[in-house]
């Protein structure tokens, strides 16, 4: 495997198929030292006319050429995937995550585009008959706008571009500003698979995401981020009727029945925390377990939690790396501190690990309750409060005392009782015996309350690209 060297890689934003030109670059801090190591394009608000004029002129033709949209999206699921070994350092560098990890999320972007490009848009013909016929289609919307997060830049990118294109809509991407590098590169190796303008993918900080919103030609916004930005987006949409998705913020639950085998489930469940270093929109983020077993777990998780191997994503055998950037890594600091002078007991981590970047210890605490702010919150990062209640009801009312509803998940021997008390929960999705196991190309996914509007994957999210038409007339039959 040869990888790329990123810091000696220029960037630049694809608009038409080709390099856009900026004025101003803004730098681009690597997690692992918190130094800068590359600089990305600042697009102006003021370049969107152009970018978005390129995207509406291709629509004129991808959204006529069904065949051609399944093909070029195949070849491009080809394209992604032989890029591995240049993405995956771009998305280490700048975002963190362990190398394996990188690989796993470009794979997933690939695994997704061949996913849609062999999903049928449905045609339904509701009457064919001597007198009349009645047609129900699904039309593209035009031109969509997508911003997304720095969590996972890649996965969250293709969840929008892959079914936009499928449908015959045109888009204009913008990642993070923290993680702006690996969605540029993936532009640049879609050149050419891609008819000119179809995707372009821009750069630049804040205000560029609300022009991406307010700008008159985009038909629908595809946005993933937190809550308090996505009523921003909702507001700004609204003003021209524009159709949104909104994946948001969540504050999953993980309930732990009596019957459960703590063995068993504490791997499973410190992973599902952990995983992306916590920093998943799904990550677990708050455990109730049965007082019978809730003691036993939390030492599991404390053990895991210390063994767990925290380093750079480029070094051998690392599982977490940093937090993705300096205010996500002050604010998990800000949030153990409170909960540590509000009771809450230690029972690993809790420190700053001692080198430069923004590393945190894989963190456990007991001792926690409702009303913490680490528990009410969405903390975002390697920290778990495990709490602990007497009945199911409990449980259950715990677990629905959010403004959040995204995902959620109950263990248990009994996986039929843990199915019907999952149907209690009010969230997008609730697993049983895993937490994010619906979390599959072919699923709908999407927040309940202020977790989001709408749902992404499976031909729910490809419908979500789309617009119903109702074409109807005398018969045909002659
Ligand atoms: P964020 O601060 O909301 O930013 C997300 C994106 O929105 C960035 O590209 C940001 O760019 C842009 N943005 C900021 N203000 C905007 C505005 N007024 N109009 C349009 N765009 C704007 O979120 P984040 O900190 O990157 O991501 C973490 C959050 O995402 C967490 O809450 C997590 O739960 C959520 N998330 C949800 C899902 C899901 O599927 N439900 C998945 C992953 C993450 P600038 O930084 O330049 O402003």
């Amino acid at each position: 495997m040869t990888l790329l060297d990123v810091s000696a890689t220029q960037f630049f934003a694809t608009s038409d198929g080709k390099d856009l030109a900026t004025d101003a670059t803004f730098d681009v801090i690597n997690p692992s030292t918190g130094q800068v190591f590359a600089q990305a394009p600042s697009v102006t608000p003021e370049q969107l006319d152009v970018v978005f004029a390129a995207a509406n002129r291709a629509y004129r033709d991808w959204k006529r050429d069904e065949g051609l949209r399944r093909t070029v999206l195949l070849a491009a699921a080809v394209a992604v995937e032989a890029a591995v070994d240049e993405l995956a350092p771009i998305l280490v560098a700048e975002q963190g995550k362990p190398l394996g990890d990188a690989r796993n999320e470009i794979f997933a972007a690939g695994a997704w585009l061949r996913y849609f490009s062999e999903l049928e848009v449905p045609r339904e013909i509701i009457r064919d008959d001597a007198e009349r016929f009645e047609e129900v289609y699904r039309r593209p919307l035009g031109v969509v706008s997508a911003i997304t997060p720095w969590n996972f830049p890649i996965t969250l990118a293709m969840w929008k571009i892959a079914p936009a294109l499928r449908a015959g809509n045109t888009i204009v991407v913008k990642p993070s500003p923290y993680t702006p590098l690996t969605t540029l590169a993936l532009a640049r190796v879609l050149r050419g698979v891609l008819p000119d303008g179809v995707l372009n993918v821009i750069t630049g900080p804040d205000p560029l995401g609300a022009a991406l919103v307010s700008h008159p030609i985009p038909r629908k916004v595809s946005f993933t981020g937190s809550t308090a930005v996505g009523k921003r987006v909702a507001v700004a949409a609204a003003e021209d009727l524009k159709r949104v998705t909104l994946e948001l913020g969540g504050n999953d639950p993980a309930i732990i029945l009596k019957d459960a085998n703590v063995e068993d489930v504490a791997a499973r469940l410190f992973w599902s925390a952990f995983g992306n270093n916590g920093q998943i929109c799904l990550a677990v983020k708050r455990v109730s377990a049965h007082e019978d077993v809730q003691p036993a777990l939390v030492e599991a998780l404390g053990e895991l939690a210390r063994k767990a191997r925290v380093d750079d994503g480029m070094a051998d055998g690392a599982q977490l790396g940093p937090l993705n950037n300096q205010p996500q890594f002050e604010r998990i600091k800000g949030l153990v501190s409170d909960a540590v002078a509000n009771g809450a007991r230690v029972v690993s981590g809790g420190h700053v690990i001692d080198r430069p970047g923004y590393f945190y210890s894989p963190t456990i605490l007991d001792n926690v309750n409702d009303g913490f702010r680490v528990v009410n919150e969405e903390q975002f990062g390697p920290v778990l409060p495990v709490m602990a209640f007497r009945d199911e009801a409990e449980a259950i009312e715990r677990a629905n005392n959010s403004e959040y509803g995204l995902t959620a998940s109950v263990w248990s021997a009994d996986a039929d009782h843990a199915a019907a008390l999952a149907s209690e929960i009010d969230s997008g999705q609730v697993s049983i015996n895993s937490h994010g196991g619906g979390v599959q190309k072919h699923l709908p996914f999407g927040g309940h309350k202020w977790s989001g509007i709408g749902v992404e994957n499976g031909p729910w999210g490809l419908a979500s690209f789309t617009e119903l038409q109702v074409i109807s007339g005398p018969s045909r039959l002659k």
